[in-house]
């Protein structure tokens, strides 16, 4: 049954702010919808408003408050045009609940078709291959065993070697880095992670296989929640037919779940929590991996900085 307090398997996401917060009561109302017989847990941080916690409580098992990670990786994400994304790094968080033995992470803008319960016979690092490199693997969707040791080393790794892309993925690509060449078991097929926008480049493979497509994931910098939507149609140039039939299925539940559950002028005025982060500097030493995240995060920052710093000196 889901939320059973004693589940050991969830489906878990990540809210940092209220437009992915309607993103993930969309994705948790079709778990739910599907039919999912796993516990649902979304990881919130102190950024998101008390009308959002209370809309995903009604569309979750369990709302969990969460450190907010920043890679403050800003040139690297410059180059991805996606400034943002420093913020998925609070995905890492999920190696943390260890009250669950194993967790699917789906990001908050993807939407099951189907039920993908069986996401959970895999192993960890379970994952589809990425569109746009398919050398790596895509973390809209990934399967973990949580576990405080394995945090501990991507943690460091981040320390040492900061991310690639800035981002969870290419963090995370680098620490599971057999992934491509290594167990193909451990490879979830394409269709449980399909990128509307990658039929453009490949049309008829998608319109081949897609009965079998069980989750859509809205990647890039344009969001469902971008568009406009009225009398059940979104309005959009250049949307293939499939895009534009996801993008409605996505506008109807949210417009449903808003209705349902958002109820902006009821509810309290959010106040955040006083903040009791650690001011202290970041560990001098790249081997010694700090305790608390903030640390963590300058730390890294430092890493990067005067490795750009030795590059730059070279020449
Ligand atoms: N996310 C968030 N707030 C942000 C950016 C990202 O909560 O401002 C979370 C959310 O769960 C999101 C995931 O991190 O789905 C990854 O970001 P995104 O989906 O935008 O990356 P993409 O899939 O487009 O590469
Ligand atoms: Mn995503």
């Amino acid at each position: 049954m889901p939320g059973l307090p004693n589940a050991t398997e969830a489906f878990v996401t990540l809210v940092t702010n209220p437009e992915y917060g309607l993103g993930a009561a969309v994705l948790g109302y079709k778990l739910r919808a599907v039919g999912t017989t796993r516990a649902t847990v979304v990881m919130v941080t102190e950024t998101v408003p008390e009308t959002t916690r209370a809309m995903l409580a009604k569309t979750w098992d369990k709302v969990l408050d969460v450190t907010q990670l920043d890679s403050k990786d800003s040139d690297r994400l410059a180059m991805l045009k996606r400034p943002e994304l420093g913020i998925t790094f609070s995905k890492l968080n999920v190696w943390k609940l260890n009250q669950y033995k194993k967790v699917v992470f789906v990001d908050a803008d993807t939407m099951p078709l189907s039920n993908i319960d069986d996401l959970f016979q895999y192993e960890e690092l379970s994952a589809c291959r990425d569109a746009g490199w398919p050398d790596c693997f895509n973390t809209g969707l990934f399967v973990l065993a949580p576990s405080p040791d394995t945090y501990k080393a991507i943690m460091k790794r981040a320390c040492e070697e900061g991310s690639f892309d800035g981002g969870d993925q290419g963090l995370l690509n680098a620490h599971f880095n057999t992934w491509s060449h290594g167990d193909i078991s451990k490879h979830i097929p394409f269709s449980y992670n399909v990128n509307p926008n990658a039929s453009y480049t490949y049309l008829p493979a998608y319109k081949h296989f897609a009965d079998q497509v069980k989750m859509v994931h809205f990647l890039g910098a344009v969001k469902p929640w971008h568009y406009q939507y009225a009398n059940g149609k979104v309005q959009g140039q250049n949307l293939t037919e499939h895009t534009r039939k996801f993008l409605e299925d996505w506008h109807k539940v949210a417009e449903m779940v808003k209705q349902s559950y958002y109820q902006p002028t009821s509810a309290a005025p959010y106040v955040p929590p006083i903040s009791t982060g650690s001011t202290k500097p970041a560990a001098p030493s790249s081997h010694v991996v700090p305790d608390d995240v903030s640390s963590v995060l300058s730390h890294i920052t430092a890493q990067i900085k005067n490795k750009e710093k030795a590059k730059s000196s070279m020449y």
